[in-house]
């Protein structure tokens, strides 16, 4: 049904019924499409209508993700799992940085993080986080998986091979915990289903309820995967 494809493309579709001669549409964000119907539309009409405008839908919402693209990397700010952290010098720590969670700092030995530097941190929180987390997980769900590697592709958040090896993106460090999580289930769903069928999508949505969510976050910060 062509609403269930919108929504799994991650848009909302918020239908007004209005003083209108015919049904207009209208994209208030990447994630929102307005659907202005005069009062007598049947559901039947609406959903040919967007049968209809469908290619234009997906690809007007694919200009305004790019649009939105909320990609923005200030130069003494250090983002790590969607929280900001400011960045702070200290001369005295050698060759090392840490974080000050309560503070939202990361104290750092180098004048100037560079993006090696960044990288670096990633992914030795990558390392310490995701994999103990999907095991984690792994274990709670009943899934079983054989290794958790990281790795920083350029196109890829992650990957799940058909022997159970999941492949995390270092750079979901970067991504809030409920995007982080979303993907851990992607994968692990992975090792029991291996398409992104109908089948797979609705078991998806049953494990993990914010998946439109994350989904809409991972297409607005597709630029990320190439940054590093
Ligand atoms: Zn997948």
């Amino acid at each position: 049904m062509i609403r269930n494809e919108l929504k799994q493309a991650g848009l909302n579709l918020i239908i007004k019924r209005k003083k209108v001669k015919h049904i207009n549409l209208r994209f208030i964000t990447a994630g929102e499409l307005q659907i202005s119907i005069p009062f007598t539309t049947t559901d039947q009409r609406i959903d040919e209508a967007l049968q209809i405008k469908r290619d234009w839908i997906l690809k007007c919402q694919q200009l305004l993700i790019e649009k939105e693209s909320k990609v923005k990397i200030k130069p003494d700010i250090f983002i790590l799992m969607g929280e900001e952290f400011h960045i702070e010098y200290d001369p005295l720590l050698i060759n090392s940085c840490k974080i000050d969670k309560i503070n939202k700092k990361l104290i750092n030995s180098f004048k100037i993080v560079s993006d090696t530097h960044r990288a670096q941190i990633y992914k030795y929180y990558a390392k310490e986080y995701l994999i103990a987390r999907t095991f984690q997980y792994a274990q709670r769900m009943g899934f079983k998986i054989n290794k958790v590697r990281i790795r920083g592709q350029k196109t890829l958040w992650g990957t799940c091979s058909h022997s159970g090896n999941i492949s995390l993106n270092w750079k979901l460090m970067i991504a809030p915990e409920f995007v982080i999580d979303y993907l851990i289930f992607h994968e692990l769903l992975h090792t029991r289903l291996h398409n992104h069928g109908a089948q797979y999508k609705k078991e998806l949505r049953q494990l993990y309820p914010r998946t439109d969510e994350a989904e809409l976050w991972l297409k607005q910060h597709s630029q990320l995967l190439k940054l590093y």
